[in-house]
Order: C-alpha cells, then sequence, then structure tokens
C-alpha cells in the first residue's frame, strides 16, 4: 500500500516522502481513507503507532480545496491533553505544511503561557490544536468561535480524561455545532472513554492497531 494509493495528492505523498516515509503505517492505511470520506474515526492506538499522521494528513488535504480562513471561526480543532503533545502534532503540521499549496494556518494554545500573545495570533486560524482548559479561557475571551467546526479530534482521550479534563471537555463539547466530523483516539478504552465515544462518534469507522 502506498500513501497515494490512500487518496492523497501528490505534494503530501511528496511531503512524507521528504520525511523518508515509505510506507504508510497500518493505522494511516485504516484512517486517511475514513477521514477523508468524512467519516467518524475511532482510533485504538498507542503513541508511535503513527496516529498524528494519519488525521494530519487527511485534514491537511480536505483543507486544500477550501479558501483562507479570515475568520475567528476554527474549522478544524485537535483537542490534546497536554502542551507537550499540543508542540508536538503542531509540529507535524507544519512539516506537511511546508510542501503543500493552501497552506494551514494552525496555532498551538495551552496553558501554563500568557494567553495575551496567543490570542494575537488566532485570527484565519484553520487548525487549532488546544489543551481543553486554555481553550475555555479563549472562547470566554470571544478570541475564537466554534459556531462553524467541520471537524473536531480529540487524541489521547484517555488522558484528556485522566488528568480530570471530564468538565471542560463536556463545555466544549456543547459549544460546538450538532453537524460535524468526530476523530477520537485513545491508547486505552476504559469505562470513561465509552461513555464519551458513545456521546461523540456516530456510527464511527473503528480502528484497532
Ligand atoms: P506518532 O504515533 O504519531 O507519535 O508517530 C510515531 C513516529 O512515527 C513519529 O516519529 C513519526 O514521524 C513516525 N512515522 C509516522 N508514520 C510513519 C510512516 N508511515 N513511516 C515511517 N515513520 C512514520
Amino acid at each position: 500500500m502506498t500513501f497515494s494509493e490512500l487518496g492523497l495528492s501528490a505534494a503530501l505523498v511528496k511531503a512524507v516522502q521528504e520525511l523518508a516515509y515509505k510506507n504508510p503505517y497500518p493505522i494511516q492505511v485504516a484512517a486517511i481513507p475514513a477521514t477523508l470520506q468524512g467519516k467518524d474515526v475511532l482510533g485504538i492506538a498507542q503513541t508511535g503507532s503513527g496516529k498524528t499522521a494519519a488525521y494530519v494528513l487527511p485534514l491537511l488535504e480536505t483543507l486544500q480545496n477550501k479558501p483562507i480562513n479570515k475568520s475567528r471561526s476554527i474549522p478544524i480543532l485537535i483537542l490534546v491533553p497536554t502542551r507537550e503533545l499540543a508542540a508536538q502534532v503542531l509540529e507535524v503540521i507544519q512539516t506537511f505544511n511546508t510542501s503543500i499549496q493552501r497552506k494551514a494556518k494552525s496555532v498551538a494554545v495551552y496553558g501554563g503561557v500568557s494567553i495575551n500573545p496567543q490570542m494575537m495570533k488566532l485570527n484565519g486560524t484553520d487548525i487549532l490544536v488546544a489543551t481543553p482548559g486554555r481553550l475555555l479561557d479563549l472562547l470566554s475571551k470571544n478570541a475564537i468561535s466554534l459556531s462553524q467546526l467541520e471537524t473536531l479530534v480529540l487524541d489521547e482521550a484517555d488522558k484528556v480524561l485522566n488528568l480530570g479534563f471530564k468538565e471542560e471537555v463536556d463545555e466544549i463539547l456543547s459549544r460546538l455545532p450538532s453537524k460535524r466530523q468526530n476523530i477520537l483516539f485513545s491508547a486505552t478504552m476504559e469505562d470513561s472513554v465509552l461513555t464519551l465515544i458513545d456521546k461523540l462518534l456516530e456510527n464511527p469507522f473503528k480502528i484497532e492497531i
């Protein structure tokens, strides 16, 4: 199986080749076509499985046909448990971004640093990578809107819940439009994750690695 057979355009195939990715990992073989089709996706996968590229590549592909965002509405939100993961995901997006024509404006926001510099770079963001608490702070300051959200990714959902962010996640979900694509990755399927899956995902395409 090759990346182009998964439905990625030449520019993104070139980007993965430049990173010396020879062939897609199993999670990518499964998740990329389903995500491109707009389905909800449930991935049970550990760090190291290639899960980040599994959701980032199809999201960047879909963005190729979209006009430049000039508003404070966020079309793609990636919710992560920690600042470290936010920074890593942003780096993956930016690496692939260099090869594509329609660049994705991507921004990472997380707590523990002052909010003002983050607020100043948010306008026109295509992909927001965020930890739950800081995302709610930014919403309460009207720095962004999630009312036009098209795709929600919840990465490391078990860790998000284990860090005590359940209420924040519920509050964030209540701000999203009901028609949207949902993608959830978790290393485990503990009860709290199952409850979230039931609430969040509609007839998802399931992948277990
Ligand atoms: P992740 O599970 O997303 O944290 O990715 C784990 C590591 O695998 C990262 O260092 C990626 O750069 C690398 N990686 C992801 N997909 C591939 C691939 N198809 N071929 C080779 N390396 C990959």
